[in-house]
């Protein structure tokens, strides 16, 4: 049974026809070829273009529509003859009688602003920067396109920009033409359609670094030219993650190459736009940093998503599921191949309880309701997988994938097609299964933690966290032999936070062993967990600031900055180079407390002050700039170039940034002295922020 369907689905790919797309609200369509043409201007922030669309007519219609967000369309040929067109509501329809069975061709001239979905940002050196979000915005806020996923066009971008700049677009790159002295014309092509939310372009100063896969895919790796050497601790492990995936997946690649390109200021971490993925440049890491945040699982999440998103699409939010939860999924299996198996364990350990305590809060829904929750989509979705894969077996799991890939490959999908594939591999009757994982409301936390208990590593952590409640007497000698040689990460970090800061003899003799065990997450975990610090310890805190982790250094230059202030100057001086993440946590924080030690380096106050309000310019990552914004504002020392930055920041598109900044701005604006620093600043500000700020006061 499992071989024969095997077999008929690859009978089925090799023989089937194209496939046919219709959106809901116009079945009677098909559109099938896009080339478009597109010239964004950086001054401007605007988008001049043109789209030309094949499509069959399926069944007589009077009329159709395209959705275009706030443009202004300039002319709509129809068979290269110019009609009359309707702009309303986001659509620019067209009524015009067309015969059933008919192909034609429309051609749109357009103009766009956009306010979302294509961003123009300076990077970090006031070079331009230009770049796409599809989803969750509409790709139609700069392309007239489709705002149904159930819609694909094999989509073939031409993008004009200036000479001297990398444009990465969908697909390959046919031909680079010089158009005049400044300007260049980049074509990419593609060979099979996707939905119009997929549909990317970036365009910036990128140095490029080419891989070749295992099966002859060509693996395209961007990079800031001034970030040359964090290269290769940014792509680490890279082509090992695209040949792993081809193998457990089990299905080719299913496009001409792939392509990463780190971005400023990213709306989330990354995004899977076909065989074009733009994750945040906050992934661009030394050798420190790659060891608390590195690119590995998002590299490997977006990569999944090239067949689980891509090739096969939802039709709609009910089957979110079936995008973020297989990500979710193989972006773990992918991390288990590289981290080992503790690592893939203690991550689903900790998803599984995160969603037990989601299930008793109100905003529990189950995995099928389209408004769920991110952590039930993508952890409850591959909770789901790995028990899947429990219940039926590796091989079935396995063919009921390759079946459902094959069967449905650049098409639109259900819950149902899925487990109707599942079903037919593995003979298993999966009503209740689908109940429990994905109807229920509730996550089913017993068969969950079932399945992880037959684990040993499980069932070792699960008897030490048992411990937490005793007192330390009772669990002294669990918590010892948690932090013996060699010591397991998970079961050290528990140890320790069970300690909680204790400065007892008998905690303090644990402590001493903990820093022993120079286990680098272990060591991290006192250096978060124990802001007390006895001196019988202190010597070994001491020697955090040396530990090749910038999570690890900060709490510990704070802690020991706070604990001993006779040795303040020291603790500056040892870390005064040290940068830390692409937020700067160490550099701000160290900036902060050199500012709050009258006796370090007097002179250079100033100076120190200078650097942390530079900080919070658009120059930098917005990362950096909320941090700087918290301290200034802790330290009540918002100096005029600042406050100009927090209104920037207010209105950033970034929502998680601006709100940050919005609420410093409302309690700065409590007070009198800052509305009428802000009167004297006003001339400073631009239009945007000028509006907004005259949302809060008189101005
Ligand atoms: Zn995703």
């Amino acid at each position: 049974m499992r071989l024969l369907t095997l077999c008929m689905a690859v009978f089925c790919s090799l023989f089937v026809g194209r496939k046919t797309y219709a959106q809901k609200e116009q079945p009677a369509l098909d559109f099938i070829t896009a080339k478009v043409k597109v010239q964004p201007d950086f001054d401007t922030k605007s988008i001049t273009g043109t789209v030309q669309y094949t499509f069959d007519v399926k069944e007589a219609t009077a009329t159709f529509f395209i959705d275009a967000q706030r443009m202004t369309i300039a002319q709509v040929l129809l068979d290269a003859a110019v009609v009359p067109f309707t702009y309303q509501d986001n659509k620019i329809t067209i009524t015009e009688p067309l015969a059933a069975n008919t192909s034609h061709t429309i051609a749109i001239s357009y103009k766009a602003s956009p306010k979302k979905a294509l961003y123009f940002v300076p990077d970090y050196m006031g070079r331009d920067q230009i770049w796409t979000q599809g989803q969750g915005k509409y790709s139609s806020n700069w392309l007239p396109s489709f705002d149904d996923m159930n819609e694909k066009v094999e989509f073939d971008l031409s993008v004009v920009y200036k000479k001297g700049y990398e444009v990465i677009a969908n697909g390959a790159l046919k031909e680079t033409k010089v158009l005049n002295d400044s300007l260049q014309q980049w074509n990419y092509d593609m060979t099979h359609p996707m939905s119009s939310y997929l549909v990317a372009m970036a365009i910036g100063i990128y140095d490029k670094v080419e891989e070749t896969s295992k099966n002859g895919i060509p693996l395209v790796n961007y990079i800031y030219p001034e970030d040359s050497l964090d290269y290769k601790f940014t792509y680490k492990h890279n082509k090992e993650i695209f040949d792993f995936l081809v193998d457990e997946i089990g299905v080719a690649f299913p496009w001409q190459n792939y392509k990463q390109v780190p971005v400023k200021d990213f709306l989330y971490a990354g995004m899977e736009n076909t065989t074009a993925t733009i994750f945040s440049d906050a992934f661009v890491v030394d050798s420190i940093a790659y060891k608390d945040r590195n690119y590995i699982n998002v590299n490997a999440h977006e990569l999944a998503h090239q067949w689980f998103g891509d090739l096969v699409t939802e039709t709609e939010g009910t089957h979110h599921w079936l995008q973020e939860g297989f990500a979710t999924y193989y972006a773990l299996l992918a991390e288990r191949k590289i981290f080992g198996e503790d690592y893939f364990l203690y991550k689903l350990y900790e998803s599984a309880e995160q969603l037990t305590a989601l299930s008793q809060s109100p905003q529990a829904t189950s995995l099928l309701d389209p408004k769920a929750n991110s952590l039930t989509f993508y952890q409850r979705g591959a909770w789901t997988l790995f028990a899947l894969q429990k219940l039926i077996g590796k091989a079935n799991f396995k063919i009921t994938i390759h079946n459902y890939l094959q069967q449905h490959q650049f098409d639109n999908v259900s819950t149902a097609d899925f487990f109707e594939i599942a079903t037919e591999v593995s003979g298993v009757e999966l009503t209740n299964f689908k109940q429990q994982w994905l109807e229920n409301v509730s996550f089913p936390s017993q068969q969950a933690l079932a399945i992880l208990t037959e684990y040993d590593f499980i069932k070792k952590y699960l008897a030490l966290a048992g411990e937490r409640t005793q007192p330390l007497a009772g669990k002294w000698g669990a918590l010892v032999k948690a932090l013996e040689f060699p010591v397991n990460n998970y079961l050290g970090q528990e140890a320790v936070y069970q300690l909680a800061g204790d400065t007892s003899q008998e905690a303090i003799a644990i402590y001493d062993k903990a820093f022993e065990t120079n286990n680098i997450f272990v060591r991290q975990a006192i250096a978060s967990s124990m802001s007390t610090i006895p001196i019988a310890l202190k010597e070994q805190y001491e020697t955090l600031l040396q530990d090749p982790s910038y999570a690890t250094i900060e709490p510990a230059l704070y802690h020991l900055w706070a604990n001993f202030a006779a040795d303040r100057a020291k603790y500056l001086e040892e870390t005064s180079s040290i940068t830390g993440f692409s937020d700067n946590n160490v550099r701000i924080l160290w900036l902060v407390l050199a500012l709050s030690t009258p006796e370090y380096n007097q002179a250079k106050h100033s100076q120190y002050f200078k650097e942390l309000t530079a900080y919070t310019s658009p120059d930098h990552h917005f990362s950096t700039r909320q941090n700087a914004f918290s301290y200034l504002e802790s330290m009540n020392a918002f100096n005029d170039q600042a406050l100009l930055h927090l209104v920037n920041g207010a209105t950033h598109y970034n929502w998680r940034f601006r709100d940050a900044c919005r609420k410093i701005l409302d309690d700065l604006l409590k007070k009198e002295t800052f509305k009428k620093k802000y009167v004297d600043l006003k001339e400073k500000l631009s239009q945007s922020e000028l509006e907004y700020l005259r949302r809060k006061m008189e101005l």
